[in-house]
C-alpha cells in the first residue's frame, strides 16, 4: 500500500485541520471543559494502536498479537493508580458519559432511582437528564444549589435521599464553580444505603494534584474524563474499590463497548504521566490562580458571579443585571475573538438555547502561559464587549488585543 499524505488524500479534511488550528491558535479559548494537549498526547493518540483489535483486557484477550497493546493498557493503568491513588481502575471507556454509563449497568437495575445535580445548576446530561439514556431507563431525583448562596444545599440532598432512598447519589458537575464536599455525600449516601459516585470529569486535573480534595476514598466509584483540566485525549475513566472491579470491568467490556480505542489508551498513558510531574501540579495551581484573579477582575466591574466567585477552573457569571442573555453574550465574544459557552444559571429563566449566564474557564489560557496580568486583560476585553455588544468598532478594537494576546502566547 502507498502511503500518500493527508493533503494528497483528502484536501478538504486537510484545510478544515489547518482552519481549526489558526482557530485555536488566534481565539483565545474559555471553554471550561476544553485544553491543549501536548504533542506528546497527540503523538500517541496519532500511532498505529488505532489499527489494533484488544477487546478484553490485558492478558486476557480475544485477539491474537496484544503484547504491545498489553503493556500499553497495564502502563496507563498503572499510573491512573498512582495519579488517584485508586485500587483498581478501568482506562478503556470511550468518553465520560461511557463510564457513567458502566457504573449504573453494573450496580443499577432498569427503574432503579438514581439521585443527581439538576442539569441547570451544573449537573450533567448522564446524570439523570430526561434527554439522556439515564433519565429514561432509571428514576431520577435532582438536587441543586442554595438560591441565595448557589453553593450545594446539603440540607436538600439530605433531605431528598431520606425521601426518594436512591439506589445511587452521583456528585460531581459541569458548571460548578465551589469545591465540592466529598465526605458529606458519603455520609448522606450510607445514611441511605446508596452508592456514591463522584464524577470528576471537569476536576480530575486539580484532584489528581491535591488542589481539590480527592472523592477517592469517600466514594464507591470515581469516574472522569481524560480531556479536561487532566489535559489527555478525549475519553473516560472509571475507579473503584477492588470490591467492585469484576463489575466494572464486566460492565464496559463486554457490557458496553467492544474493541478499546489502544491508541487513546496509549495517549492516556502518556497523559497520566505527564501529570504525575512537578510541572503539572504547578500548572493546575495556575488554573485556579488565574481563574479567581480572573473572577475577582470581573466581579470589580459590576459583574455579578454564581456563588460569588470561584474555587475551581471555572466562572459562572449571570448576566441578568446587564439585560443580555448568554446567547448574546456568546456571540459578542465570539465575535472579538474570546470562545465562551452561554450556561444556564441556577434558578434561569431562559430556556437553555438562550440562558442568562455563560461559563468562562481558564485551562486553556493557562496552557498558553498566561497569567494574572494578562487575565486582568481578558476582564477588560470581556467587560468592554459585553458593555457594548452592538458597538461593531469597540468590538474591532478588542479583537486587536485578543489577537495581540494570542501572539504573545503560541499554542504548539
Ligand atoms: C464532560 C462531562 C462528562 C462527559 O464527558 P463526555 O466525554 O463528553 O461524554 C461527564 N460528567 C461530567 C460532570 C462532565 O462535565
Amino acid at each position: 500500500m502507498k502511503m500518500k499524505s493527508l493533503k494528497e488524500v483528502d484536501f478538504e479534511i486537510y484545510s478544515l485541520i489547518r482552519k481549526e488550528k489558526k482557530r485555536e491558535t488566534n481565539k483565545i479559548l474559555m471553554i471550561a471543559s476544553e485544553n491543549y494537549v501536548s504533542k506528546a498526547v497527540m503523538e500517541a493518540q496519532g500511532s498505529l494502536f488505532t489499527n489494533k483489535y484488544a477487546e478484553g483486557y490485558p492478558g486476557r484477550r480475544y485477539y491474537g498479537g496484544c503484547e504491545y497493546a498489553d503493556e500499553v493498557e497495564r502502563l496507563a493503568q498503572e499510573r491512573a493508580k498512582e495519579l488517584f491513588k485508586a485500587e483498581h481502575v478501568n482506562v478503556q471507556p470511550h468518553s465520560g458519559t461511557q463510564a457513567n454509563m458502566a457504573v449504573y449497568l453494573a450496580f443499577l437495575k432498569p427503574g432503579d432511582t438514581i439521585m443527581g445535580m439538576s442539569l441547570t445548576h451544573g449537573g450533567h446530561l448522564s446524570h439523570g437528564s430526561p434527554v439522556n439514556f439515564t433519565g429514561k431507563i432509571y428514576k431520577t431525583v435532582f438536587y441543586g444549589v442554595n438560591k441565595d448562596t448557589g453553593y450545594i444545599d446539603m440540607d436538600e440532598v439530605r433531605k431528598l435521599a431520606h425521601e426518594h432512598k436512591p439506589k445511587i447519589i452521583i456528585t460531581g458537575a459541569s458548571a460548578y464553580p465551589r469545591t465540592i464536599d466529598f465526605n458529606a455525600f458519603s455520609e448522606i449516601a450510607k445514611e441511605v444505603g446508596a452508592y456514591l459516585m463522584a464524577d470528576i470529569a471537569h476536576i480530575a486535573g486539580l484532584v489528581a494534584t491535591g488542589i481539590h480534595p480527592s472523592p477517592i476514598n469517600a466514594s464507591d466509584f470515581v469516574t472522569t474524563t481524560t480531556h479536561k483540566t487532566l489535559r489527555g485525549p478525549r475519553g473516560g475513566v472509571i475507579m473503584c474499590k477492588a470490591e467492585h472491579a469484576k463489575g466494572i470491568d464486566k460492565a464496559v467490556f463486554p457490557g458496553i463497548q467492544g474493541g478499546p480505542l489502544v491508541h487513546v489508551i496509549a495517549a492516556k498513558a502518556v497523559a497520566f504521566k505527564e501529570a504525575l510531574s512537578e510541572e503539572f501540579r504547578d500548572y493546575q495551581k495556575k488554573v485556579v490562580n488565574n481563574a479567581k484573579t480572573l473572577a475577582n477582575a470581573l466581579k470589580k466591574k459590576g459583574f455579578k458571579m454564581v456563588s460569588d466567585g470561584t474555587d475551581n477552573h471555572l466562572m459562572l457569571v449571570d448576566l441578568t443585571n446587564l439585560n443580555i442573555t448568554g446567547k448574546e453574550a456568546e456571540e459578542a465574544l465570539d465575535k472579538a475573538g474570546i470562545t465562551v459557552n452561554k450556561n444556564t444559571i441556577p434558578f434561569d429563566t431562559k430556556p437553555p438555547t438562550i440562558t442568562s449566564g455563560i461559563r468562562i474557564g481558564t485551562p486553556c489560557v493557562t496552557t498558553r502561559g498566561m497569567g494574572e496580568d494578562e487575565m486582568e486583560e481578558i476582564a477588560e476585553i470581556i467587560d468592554k464587549v459585553l458593555k457594548n455588544i452592538s458597538n461593531d468598532s469597540v468590538i474591532k478594537e478588542m479583537k486587536k488585543k485578543v489577537q495581540d494576546l494570542c501572539k504573545r502566547f503560541p499554542i504548539y
